[in-house]
């Protein structure tokens, strides 16, 4: 069965873990670099992005990780998860590490503190017709893409919340906070693409 990481450093690790298993993956929760090596992919949960960067630093995650994603290691990150492999942040902490790879601006925190925490059902044709159920908690928003990117979801007003370039994806909401394992079942397919490019 292929396994899939759950960076295991903040967040909801046990929900993404319950989602992988529902798409048919062997979750893993990964701590140290040496344990990425028998990975097929990783995700980065949300969480607080300032800590978590900083977390991957010292637990020295953050140039193999770098160093991973460059090489075409597909990574999805959900909220805090997409900040840190967002190529530029505004509103970042004056020490705010990120991983990088995707040719992204985002803005942490963009929602506001009426809109802190809401849910929305999405349009997202790349997981299926059904609607995606999303919840946000203090998200960022993806403000500018490059020509690479490729927009999966947007909010209703048009603003985007989901993306993918090559080897990474990007969500600015929950889905592991849903009953819906879509997500990580199309993260799942990019993962055995990657390994195995002649097989899709
Ligand atoms: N607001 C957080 C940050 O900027 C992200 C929130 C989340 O991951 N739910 O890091």
């Amino acid at each position: 069965m292929m396994r899939i990481g759950v960076l295991a450093l903040q967040g909801d690790v046990r929900e993404h873990s319950r989602m992988l298993a529902e798409a048919g993956v062997e979750p893993v929760s990964v701590k140290w670099p040496r344990e990425l090596a028998a990975l097929a992919g990783l995700i980065i949960p949300g969480g607080e992005s300032t800590t978590i960067g900083k977390l991957l630093r010292r637990f020295d995650l953050l140039a193999p990780l770098q160093q991973a994603v460059r090489e075409g290691f597909p990574v999805y990150g959900t909220c805090a998860g997409m900040i840190l492999l967002a190529d530029r942040v505004e509103g970042a902490g004056v020490d705010q590490p990120t991983i990088g790879g995707m040719d992204l601006t985002v803005r942490r925190n963009a929602f506001g503190r009426q809109r802190e925490s809401f849910e929305a059902d999405l349009d997202m044709p790349a997981v299926g017709d059904r609607p995606l159920p999303a919840v946000f908690i203090r998200a960022p928003l993806i403000e500018e893409v490059g020509p690479e990117v490729e927009v999966l979801a947007r909010l209703p007003d048009g603003r985007v919340v989901a993306a993918r370039q090559a080897n990474l994806l990007v969500t600015s909401f929950h889905p592991e906070l849903t009953n819906d394992a879509r997500l990580h079942g199309y993260f799942a397919a990019m993962c055995a693409a990657a390994r195995d490019p002649a097989a899709v």
